[in-house]
């Protein structure tokens, strides 16, 4: 890959909703990345929730992006075994795409505030510039164990999204339309395979 900026963003996209298009947008912008890489999680072993099948997924979000070229998206956590952490995951990009200069990673602020439960977290920010945006007006401040540890961080300014991925899930379970959450491609995508019709 010819990039020398790459943000990568993770998440379970169960499904990918409009806030996640609105961050991954923003950081391409403020950070003058040349690639957000979307990686859809394979085996998260923080969600107690059973999630919608990993090619739905992976096909919605291939969905969501296919109109921004610098938008590429990673099915590596799918395809290794194991539990998906990120940390394995920057190692294997970073293998992957040697020429990289610096890399992102792409959060919201509940993510961010999470960090210190993740598998090898203080390594992981060696490796990566966090990159998060506020979320639900909770803007990102290092508290606890993440203000012990020194760590670069960039706060994206996005506006509130009041959407989740649990808002998308409980309205299509209601039988409510989801038009205003999801890009019109994803819309589609959930109504031709029927997904989510129970919470
Ligand atoms: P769920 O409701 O199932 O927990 P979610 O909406 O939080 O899902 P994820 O796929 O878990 O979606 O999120 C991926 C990343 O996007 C996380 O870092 C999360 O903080 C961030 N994110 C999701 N929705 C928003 C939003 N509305 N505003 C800001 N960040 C968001």
């Amino acid at each position: 890959m010819d990039a020398r900026r790459v943000g990568l963003f993770g998440g379970s996209f169960d499904p990918v909703h409009n806030g996640h298009v609105a961050l991954a947008r923003l950081a391409l912008a403020h950070l003058a990345l040349d690639r957000v890489v979307w990686i859809p999680v394979g085996h998260p072993w923080q969600k107690a929730r059973r999630l919608a099948p990993a090619d739905h997924r992976l096909a919605m979000v291939r969905a969501a992006v296919a109109d921004e070229p610098r938008f590429l998206v990673d099915d590596c956590e799918i395809r290794r075994p194991g539990p998906s952490y990120t940390l394995e995951t920057v190692h294997e990009l970073r293998a992957r795409w040697p020429g990289v200069q610096e890399w992102f990673l792409l959060l919201g602020e509940d993510q961010y505030a999470g960090l210190p439960t993740w598998h090898g977290w203080q390594d992981l920010v060696q490796c990566v510039t966090l990159a998060v945006a506020a979320r639900d007006a909770r803007v990102p401040v290092p508290t606890g164990a993440l203000r012990a540890v020194p760590h670069r961080l960039e706060v994206l300014p996005l506006p509130t999204w009041p959407v989740s991925s649990t808002l998308v899930r409980q309205r299509l379970a209601a039988g409510q339309d989801v038009d205003a959450l999801v890009p019109p491609a994803v819309a589609r995508y959930i109504a031709c395979h029927r997904l989510y019709l129970t919470d």
